[in-house]
């Protein structure tokens, strides 16, 4: 795959801010996220976007990329751990939660002060549901690995009874600059600091717990309360549940992304279910009462005499409920009439009667399937 320009990418122009460029970010990866595009080429440019965002939102990378064409050399390569790694992956396994986890938004907004508290990064998680829990709901509990704020130093990574102190390489503000000579003559560039890695603090005694980054992986644990109604691809957004922030900032958000398996019986679109319902021809002709099969249990539907196949019918409030709103959809149920592979004597004698009566002329033999073949017709028409 040939490299696009990343400023291309984002739709952005070389001198965009910071804030344009997290905002076109934004904008593109709800756009193009998998889960909400289901164009054959959203995963492509969904990982494209990651890719222009996490190199132009760092400023070391983007300096690099904007003199050199690449980002390579500070970032290791592309395509690692961060942005698109999850997706693509919607297998269900076990009893139908996947633990699949990746970075979402990546990043928010930085402060251009490295010591100022940063909200922690969001995560994503794939929850499938069956068909009938996305249509009832559920509370259930899920699991997941994430950085939580270490216990022992309250998130500042410092010994305990020690404090972080104003890094004495940078001075507190996070970056080096250093000069190289280059043929075009001496250039200037900024690094971070090797020593506070940005934070702008020094920490002299590590924390045992953390070994100074504050953080800890830990094996958490929320309940989720999926609400009835919910569709493939909807997503749901638990604040606070994501990992922690940085220099005391608050912790990022957990975001649910939810598929749902499709049913064996219905058809399903918004909160309108479909289903389809076989009848015999002498059903269709005579009419009356029907079993259908609803999610919220069997019905009675009253058809008329004379029913062709292909109709549909309205079964009010039997869809899924609605998310925003009162009440459920409804379910349509489309009738197909079918015709007898094979007749008993009776049921013989009853048809050649009954075609005697509409005035056909059916013979013994070969007339006899004829006037199966009429009767096919007669309800297969529409
Ligand atoms: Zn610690
Ligand atoms: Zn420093």
């Amino acid at each position: 795959m040939a490299k696009k320009d990343y400023y291309d990418v984002l739709g952005v122009s070389k001198d965009a801010s910071d804030d344009e460029i997290k905002h076109a970010y934004r904008k593109l990866s709800k756009k193009w996220h998998p889960d909400i595009n289901k164009a054959p080429d959203a995963e492509e440019k969904f990982k494209e976007i990651n890719e222009a965002y996490e190199t132009l939102s760092d400023p070391q990378k983007r300096a690099n990329y904007d003199q050199y064409g690449s980002a390579e050399g500070a970032a290791g390569g592309f395509g690692g751990g961060a942005g698109a790694g999850g997706f693509g992956n919607f297998d269900s396994g076990g009893f139908g939660f996947d633990d699949i986890f990746s970075q979402f938004f990546g990043n928010r907004q930085q402060s251009a002060d490295p010591s100022a508290p940063r909200q922690g990064r969001d995560l994503q998680y794939q929850m499938t549901l069956e068909f009938e829990e996305a249509i009832f709901g559920k509370t259930t509990r899920i699991k997941y690995n994430r950085e939580a704020e270490c216990q022992t130093c309250g998130g500042s990574g410092a010994k305990p009874g020690t404090s972080p102190v104003t890094c004495s390489r940078c001075g507190g503000r996070g970056f080096v600059v250093t000069e190289t000579n280059t043929p075009l003559g001496r250039m200037q560039s900024r690094q971070t600091c090797p020593v506070c890695h940005g934070t702008g603090k020094e920490i002299k005694e590590k924390c045992p717990t953390c070994g100074g980054s504050g953080h800890v992986d830990e094996r958490h644990e929320v309940e989720v309360k999926v609400p009835a109604g919910i569709d493939d691809g909807q997503q749901m957004r638990l604040q606070g549940q994501g990992e922690a922030g940085a220099n005391g900032g608050p912790y990022g958000d957990l975001y649910i992304v939810f598929r749902v398996k499709p049913s064996k019986v219905y058809t399903r679109d918004g909160s309108t279910i479909y289903v389809d319902q076989k009848i015999s021809f002498a059903r269709a002709a005579l009419g009356g009462k029907i079993k259908v099969k609803t999610v919220h249990g069997d019905v009675e539907l009253k058809i008329p005499a004379g029913t062709q196949t292909g109709t549909t019918f309205r079964l009010k409030g039997k869809g899924a409920p609605r998310l925003r709103g009162n009440g459920n959809g409804d379910e349509r149920v489309t009738v197909t009439v079918t015709t007898p592979k094979t007749l008993n004597k009776e049921q013989r004698i009853a048809m050649e009667a009954f075609a005697k009566a509409s005035g056909e002329n059916i013979g013994s033999g070969k007339g006899a399937s004829n006037f199966f073949d009429k009767v096919k017709d007669a309800f297969d028409k529409k």
